[in-house]
């Protein structure tokens, strides 16, 4: 059967979020309506995020999913919601030139600012928590290149603080030679925050319908014309593809792939350091670890990427990676890490610039595609329901063309 978007398995054992509260979603079996302003393809947070956005604007909106909602890479993700992006800001001034790259660094931090208001003001309960970042140096980059980054980002109008290593050592105990110290992130149960986002949209009139496959897209007539696994057809004027890793393959090219990352999650109540609850920590190395802690005093450590598209399906290399995690984490701040509650493995969408792709698809008329890769898929999809929501309103937005499809 033809598909519009490669199904692939997308994670490996479940994470602690599946076990957690007030994730679930009811929605319909069956479509209603085959005729709307807006189809959503995909019921992740970059899908419950986009129909949240066009709320308020006399729009039809439906949302369909091949999966149950939030079975998908959402369910799987960390939470760590940063501003900082995965390739630095003194090497995206390079790739990208610096005027660029300034904004795109700025409009990380506008979007993990509108992400946190959306959810008080919606009132999410999803254990979200404002945090701080440390960003220690390693084997990418050292203190030099920290030090350059600093200066990048102040030049930017961003706000970040260089540790050189007495300091780090004094404030957290920690043994490398620099650090970059941040304000503007936060951490959240992901499937709980994925979850309030859809269930306000359906409190608005957005029918959400699994589990119904989109296999193809035609335009007729100057509205898009989207066949179904079942043999249906929904018209629609406008179709956003929030497909997560499982991207259009109309969009596949040699700067996006796929590889396997691993993360697992203590028992509650674990030792650990008393800032860890304040801070979100990662570090500039390939592989690299990155790890925070829960409200109920977890410790969720990830890290461990291999360049393959399914290694993480491999059921040998959980434990071992997960073995690897504690050991790297527990030599970096002290502490002995005990038999982790949680491990699990997943696919991982990652590009050349550290950056998603969102945006009108080329050549498609009226449809838009969010493919948000790398580490910040939680702040890119906010960027992205903000963009094409101001695209699809007729809002000229300075950014649209920031994350082209390239
Ligand atoms: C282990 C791990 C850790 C991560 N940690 C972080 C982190 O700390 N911070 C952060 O910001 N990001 C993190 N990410 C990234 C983040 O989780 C993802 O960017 C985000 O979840 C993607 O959401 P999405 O809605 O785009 O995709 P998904 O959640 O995968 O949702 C896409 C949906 O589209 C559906 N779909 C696909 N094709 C079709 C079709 N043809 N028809 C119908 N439905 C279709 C799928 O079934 C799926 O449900 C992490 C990811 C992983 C895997």
């Amino acid at each position: 059967m033809h598909t519009l978007t490669r199904k692939r398995d997308l994670r490996k054992a479940e994470p602690l979020w599946a076990d957690t509260p007030r994730h679930a979603v009811r929605t319909q079996r069956r479509l209603a309506t085959h005729d709307v302003d807006v189809l959503i393809v995909g019921a992740g947070i970059s899908g419950a995020l986009m129909a949240n956005a066009l709320i308020g604007h006399n729009l039809s909106v439906l949302i369909v999913d091949r999966r149950k909602p939030i079975r998908g890479s959402s369910m799987a993700s960390t939470a760590m919601i940063q501003h900082e992006i995965d390739v630095p800001l003194h090497q995206l001034n390079r790739l990208r030139g610096t005027a660029d790259a300034a904004r795109i660094w700025q409009r990380s931090a506008t979007a993990v600012e509108h992400l946190a208001s959306l959810v008080t003001a919606l009132q999410i309960d999803c254990q979200f928590q404002r945090k701080n970042t440390l960003y220690l140096s390693g084997s990418s980059f050292g203190a030099r290149a920290l030090q350059a980054e600093v200066e990048a980002r102040e030049a930017a109008s961003l706000t970040a603080t260089l540790l050189p290593r007495v300091e780090l050592r004094a404030r957290f105990d920690i043994d490398r030679t620099a650090a970059i110290e941040t304000t503007v992130s936060a951490s959240a149960n992901p499937a709980q925050l994925t979850a309030g986002f859809l269930r306000h949209a359906q409190a608005n009139g957005v029918p959400i319908v699994e589990t119904i496959e989109i296999t193809d897209i035609r335009e007729v007539e100057g509205r898009n014309a989207v066949a179904t696994s079942d043999g249906r057809i929904i018209v629609a004027t406008h179709v956003v593809f929030c497909t997560g890793y499982e991207f259009l393959d109309a969009v596949a090219n040699k700067n996006h792939a796929i590889v396997s990352t691993w993360a697992m999650a203590t028992r509650p109540r674990h030792p650990r350091p008393e800032w860890l609850d304040d801070y979100l920590v990662w570090e500039a190395a390939d592989p690299y670890l990155y790890f925070r802690s829960t409200r109920d005093g977890r410790i969720i450590v990830g890290g461990e990427d291999e360049k393959s598209e399914d290694a993480f399906e491999d059921p040998a290399k959980l434990k071992a990676k997960s073995d690897t995690l504690r050991q790297k984490l527990s030599d970096l701040i002290g502490m002995k890490i005990g038999e982790p509650d949680y491990r699990w493995a997943a696919a991982f969408g990652i590009t050349t610039q550290g950056l998603p792709m969102i945006g009108h698809v080329p050549g498609m008329r009226n449809t838009f595609a969010t493919m948000g890769y790398g580490g910040n898929g939680i702040t890119f999809s906010q960027i992205a329901a903000e963009l094409i929501s101001s695209s699809i309103l007729g809002h000229a937005d300075p950014d649209a063309s920031l994350f082209p499809f390239v």
